[in-house]
């Protein structure tokens, strides 16, 4: 009987055994599968699935696929957005170009491979250096190029935008022309320019040609014939200085730079204005690279500007400098009435002062972008006046 059963009992232990060996297996097999999914996800294999499984490994099984599911459809969606963006670039009339680390092009659209003579598809694996773009990837350079390119000579306006990807450096570059920009400005420009002209010579002219008329007439007055020939000399001396000072401007010298500090400058030009209170904010500065005397006298016209408003007014002016690296920040801010309401602010000759020559914005705004600045003229926001922001490298 005992032996009956033990044999029974351990007939049911083999039985028991088998079922766990059996169990193990098949555990051990869904789990190999369960792995063999994980490493094709990151691999980036988002088409395999799991069979369906019971128990705890059938959940893990269907959340593995829920998982691949997710990842396939964020990949699709990366897919179809990066088709969107690469159109979209395909479309702009921007010239992108994108440098990897290695500072070797890694990208760049339809627009950059016309800019460079070749097809984007090309652009790829490119240097920069044997296609004359080089200097258009340093931080600190310019952003206006005269570039001589296979897609035209420019002038090109460059923007560059720095991102990381796979914790390295990239550099986008954005180019685009501006010759059709500077066109049009210069248009404007020739057309303020023969307004302004065609007053003042006709200013001249005008009484040059009456007073010869009259003289015709009464010839034989000494008197008449005296103050007649004065006016005409008169007319004639500033017709003159008005196409000398023309020459002058066409004539302006690139800038001759030298380490100088712009904020004794400032401070010296700043106390040679008497006529209305002046106040000064200006911040220690280094030296910079920059032609003085060519700063001085855009300053001082910027100043005296300033001083003719605030005089008339009765108000003063501020003079602020303000590093804003790699910016120094200059503003010059009056208390005067504001600008007048025109175009030709910066049209050469153009003026709203009795013996007042319209060439100081013009000139101050030719030296300050040819020291790679900025100047912007405008009404100030909180109050009647003008001001004068004036950006400069620093
Ligand atoms: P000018 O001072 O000889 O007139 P500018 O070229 O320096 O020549 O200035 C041209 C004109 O711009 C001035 O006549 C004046 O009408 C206007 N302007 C310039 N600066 C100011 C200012 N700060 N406030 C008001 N008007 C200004």
């Amino acid at each position: 009987m005992i032996g009956v059963a033990a044999l029974i009992s351990g007939a049911l232990m083999i039985g028991t055994a088998g079922g766990y060996a059996l169990a193990r297996r098949r555990a051990d097999r869904g789990y190999r599968q369960l792995a063999a999914l994980l490493l094709g996800l990151r691999d980036g294999d988002y088409t395999l699935r799991a069979i369906a499984a019971r128990g705890a490994l059938g959940a893990a099984f269907a959340a593995v696929n829920a998982l691949a599911d997710a990842l396939m459809g964020t990949r699709r969606a990366g897919i179809e957005s990066d088709a969107l963006l690469g159109k979209l670039l395909g479309a702009v009339d921007l010239a992108i170009i994108v440098i990897g680390p290695r500072g070797t092009i890694i990208g760049g659209n339809d627009a950059a491979g016309t800019l460079l003579g070749t097809d984007a598809e090309f652009l790829t694996g490119l240097h920069p250096e044997p296609l004359g773009i080089a200097p258009w990837l340093d931080p600190n350079g310019p952003t206006r190029f005269d570039t001589a390119l296979p897609g035209g000579t420019g002038p090109w306006h460059v923007r560059r935008v720095r991102f990381r990807r796979g914790g390295r450096d990239h550099l986008v570059l954005v180019a685009s022309d501006l010759s059709r920009a500077l066109r049009d400005e210069e248009r404007r420009v020739w057309r303020g320019l023969i307004r302004v002209l065609s007053h003042e010579t006709g200013n001249s002219l005008g009484p040059i040609q009456a007073t010869a008329e009259a003289l015709q007439r009464h010839a034989a007055d000494p008197r008449q014939m005296r103050d007649g020939l004065a006016l005409i000399e008169r007319r004639t001396r500033s017709l003159a200085g008005f196409i000398r000072r023309y020459a002058d401007l066409a004539r302006l010298p690139p800038p001759m730079p030298e380490p100088a500090a712009l904020g004794p400058l400032l401070h010296r030009i700043a106390a040679l204005e008497t006529r209305v209170p002046i106040r000064t904010a200006i911040g220690p500065t280094n030296e910079t690279m920059l032609d003085p005397a060519q700063i001085e006298q855009a300053l001082i016209n910027l100043i005296r500007n300033a001083a003719d408003a605030a005089l008339e007014a009765g108000g003063a002016v501020d003079i602020t400098l303000e590093i804003a690296a790699p910016h120094i920040r200059i503003a010059i801010i009056d208390e005067g009435r504001g600008l007048p309401q025109t175009e030709n602010l910066f049209v050469p000759g153009f003026t709203t002062k009795p013996g007042g020559s319209g060439i100081g914005l013009v000139l101050a705004r030719e030296i300050i972008e040819a020291h790679g600045g900025t100047l912007h003229l405008s009404n100030r926001p909180d109050r009647p006046g003008a001001q004068a922001l004036i950006t400069l490298p620093g």
